[in-house]
């Protein structure tokens, strides 16, 4: 691929990928209900989803991939999390892991560091596109959450690579992902800012165990559980990008994947309540009458207010989203990630709640989407970075604090 200029997608080209994935969210909104109720893994939509070749919907099209770009990612996110939020949390789950390989400069680096991360990116590509491969992100821990800096889970070198000890407790994909991402700190770490890598475990790792507990309130098709790595070796090949030690870093001054991939997701569980809520007061009758409740100018009023909160973090979600693609990891840019979180994850628990307010006691019934929207919402906020550190980070970047060193952050 040396010396080939990277082509990215057209205009038509990225409206085709939004519209895929908005023609399979509509497939995915007929199975929601049922993967929700199970809390089992929705198997059928990720097949769809290989099948569709979105597995490498980041990667470079001269690589066989799609080439999206952060905005045309987000926007294709949002469709899928239509029709089902899980899908889509899961599927940002794997393009955590391979999006940030795909805006690295590899050719502008060069020497053997350079053919070493070409060589890990490249098998990436080969394993999503080619193999139909699932990563997982293996970060969280139990008492720490994702704050890496203060990760337990250790990993030494030894001949031919590494050994892993360790738990992560909130693994969305186990068991059905094909490799986990772990997040992990060198025992040689010393020094203030803790020298933490990624290495890359297959699922069929011997020394790497799941525990299945995940039976909770909402986002219960993600498959999220407790992995145990247990002197879990790993080669030297698995070492995330051949280079050790810079994940604080790395997060501190790119953290959009990290803390905006999720945007998509926790719109498109807000769009789907809102379509919901319309659909719903267009038919149903106002009590005793036969007139509907979209005729009242009450409702209507109200409901032009939830509009204008869902239309806000979506202008919010797809401008941090722009800025990304253009500006990947300036200030700017990562302030309006932080930004479109905190919009986009507030909204969900209060909009999803007006709706039911509105349309009434009958929504809550599970045979109707509403409280199952009303509970994946809820989750969008718990998620990295929380609420609070959306507005931790924004008041630093407002005192002009510098937010590229990771002690500055809530990492
Ligand atoms: C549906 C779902 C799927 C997930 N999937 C994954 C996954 O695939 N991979 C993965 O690695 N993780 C995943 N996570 C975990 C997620 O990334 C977070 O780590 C997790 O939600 C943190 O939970 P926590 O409340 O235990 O921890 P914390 O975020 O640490 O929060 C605990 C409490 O402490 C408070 N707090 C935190 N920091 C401070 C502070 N400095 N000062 C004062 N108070 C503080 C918080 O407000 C909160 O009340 C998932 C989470 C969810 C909900």
């Amino acid at each position: 691929m040396q010396n080939e200029v990277a082509v990215g997608p057209t205009v038509q080209e990225k409206e085709d990928i939004i519209a895929l994935c908005r023609e399979l969210g509509q497939k995915f909104k007929e199975r929601a209900a049922k993967y929700d109720r199970e809390g089992s893994f929705p198997v059928e939509n990720f097949q769809d989803l290989k099948d569709a070749g979105l597995l490498g919907i980041m990667i470079p099209k001269e690589y066989g991939g799609m080439g999206a770009d952060f905005l045309t990612y987000t926007r294709a996110l949002e469709q899928i999390a239509i029709g089902d939020s899980s899908t889509g949390l899961t599927f940002n789950m794997h393009n955590i892991a391979v999006g940030s390989l795909a805006e690295l400069d590899i050719e502008g680096i060069g020497g053997s560091r350079g053919r070493t991360m070409k060589k890990f990116v490249e098998w990436v590509y080969d394993q999503s596109v080619n193999e139909k491969k699932l990563f997982a992100s293996a970060s969280s821990e139990p008492g720490i959450g994702a704050h890496f800096s203060k990760l337990k889970t250790m990993y030494r070198r030894v001949d031919d690579g590494f050994v892993i000890n360790g738990v992560k407790n909130w693994v969305s994909m186990a068991g059905y992902a094909d490799y986990y991402v772990v997040a992990a700190r060198s025992e040689e770490s010393a020094g203030d800012i803790p020298a933490i890598s990624f290495l890359v475990v297959e699922k069929e790792n011997p020394n790497a165990r799941i525990e299945e507990t995940w039976d909770v309130l909402g986002m219960r098709a993600t498959s999220t559980n407790p992995v145990y790595f247990k002197d879990c070796f790993v080669p030297t090949e698995a070492l995330f990008l051949g280079s050790e030690g810079m994940a604080l870093y790395k997060i501190a001054r790119e953290p959009h994947w990290l803390v905006g991939g999720y945007n998509g997701v926790y719109l498109g569980v807000s769009t789907a309540a809102f379509e919901f809520m319309v659909e719903y007061l267009r038919n149903k009758k106002k009590p005793g009458t036969d007139i509907p409740l979209a005729e009242d100018t009450r409702i209507q009023h109200r409901v032009g207010e939830i509009y204008t909160r869902l239309e806000a973090a979506r202008v919010a979600t797809y401008r941090a989203a722009k800025i990304v693609s253009e500006k990947v990891g300036s200030q700017e840019a990562n302030n309006a990630i932080h930004h479109a979180k905190y919009m986009v994850s507030e909204l969900g628990p209060w909009l999803t709640a007006a709706a039911i307010r509105l349309c009434g006691g009958t929504t809550i019934h599970k045979r109707l989407p509403l409280e199952r929207f009303y509970r994946d919402a809820r989750c969008g906020g718990l998620m990295p970075a929380t609420s609070d550190e959306c507005l931790l980070y924004l008041g630093k970047a407002a005192f002009g604090n510098d937010l590229t060193k990771p002690d500055q952050t809530y990492w």
